[in-house]
């Protein structure tokens, strides 16, 4: 029996890569018939209805075919998981509570008992504090590092060392870390690289193509816009990693709302623009600091040199 409610594969695999401007508006998610529109729909769910239980059984929560239940998603976040994987050209994505649950879902699903996790010293706040909180409550050591060691990593990577966390800027000191000598120095010794690389918002640094392995953003910021929502992604490549991030993202519950995916998408559209406006404005601002003799040193990811 045909079952209706079944939706078409995602199918970004098989597309040429697009221009992240036109990423912002088109995705390779389709919406069912019926659908179609330029804003997505926005379609609640918890619970939902299935024509049959064979039906109900063929599902897989983990394929974005069709409901099983609303807490793995509804086609409105499958758009925005769709939109937000193609900007930093990765393949799977998916959306989270708030920036800080997107950073604690790699943890939990990358680390266990018995690990070390790697954080650079000018790491956002909060996940340095998660940091410590799972060497203190949970047998995972986390270590801080100098974020422009560079190379320099290869020393402090250990048998037990899982994940390195990196930051392209750093919170608030702005410092931007060579991430391809980081991600080589962690390679070499099998250690997975993740990057919150909510600063660059996914336009102004491509993780994956400097080798970085699971990408995390703060959606609550460029993306929203709007500073009205909270929310999180987290984007891999890998399949592998996706299936351990999936299970992660089930057991912790860290499903959205779907009026919060809503406004993300109206705003998503115009992040570009609005990104182009920050940093020429930004620029602008860093370049007159600069020149002040009152100004020890400006902490603008283009200024971090020698005045
Ligand atoms: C805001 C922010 C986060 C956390 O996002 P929330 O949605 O507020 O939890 C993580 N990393 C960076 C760099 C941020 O600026």
């Amino acid at each position: 029996m045909s079952d209706s409610n079944d939706f078409p594969a995602p199918s970004s695999a098989s597309l040429p890569p697009l221009d992240p401007q036109t990423a912002l508006i088109h995705s390779s998610y389709r919406a069912p018939d019926g659908f179609e529109a330029f804003p997505v729909g926005i379609h609640h769910a918890s619970t939902v209805l299935f024509p049959n239980v064979a039906a109900m059984r063929s599902r897989d929560w983990r394929e974005k075919l069709g409901y099983t239940y609303g807490l793995h998603g509804t086609p409105t976040s499958f758009v925005l998981e769709a939109r937000l994987a193609e900007i930093e050209g990765g393949s799977y994505c998916r959306v989270t509570p708030s920036g800080l649950a997107a950073i604690a879902m790699v943890n939990f699903a990358f680390l266990k008992s018995g690990d070390d996790v790697l954080l650079p010293d000018n790491v956002y706040g909060p996940s340095k504090d998660l940091g410590q909180w799972l060497e203190r409550d949970f047998q995972i050591t986390a270590r801080f590092y100098d974020p422009m060691i560079g190379a320099g990593l290869a020393e402090l990577i250990q048998p037990n060392t899982r994940l390195v966390w990196t930051e392209a800027p750093g919170s608030v000191s702005m410092e931007v870390p060579d991430i391809p000598a980081l991600c080589r120095a962690a390679h070499a010794r099998g250690v997975l690289v993740a990057i919150d690389n909510t600063w660059a918002a996914g336009l102004a640094f491509k993780a994956f193509d400097h080798g970085v392995d699971i990408v995390m953003q703060a959606v609550t910021k460029y993306q929203s816009g709007g500073s009205d929502v909270l929310m999180g992604a987290v984007i891999v490549r890998d399949q592998a990693l996706n299936e351990k991030l999936e299970l992660a993202h089930m057991r912790l519950g860290f499903g959205v709302g779907m009026d919060d995916v809503y406004l993300v998408l109206r705003s998503l559209s115009s992040m570009r623009l609005r990104f182009q406006a920050h940093d020429t404005a930004a620029r602008k601002v860093a370049a007159w600091l600069k020149q002040r003799p009152e100004i020890v040193a400006v902490l603008h990811p283009a200024s971090r040199m020698p005045r």
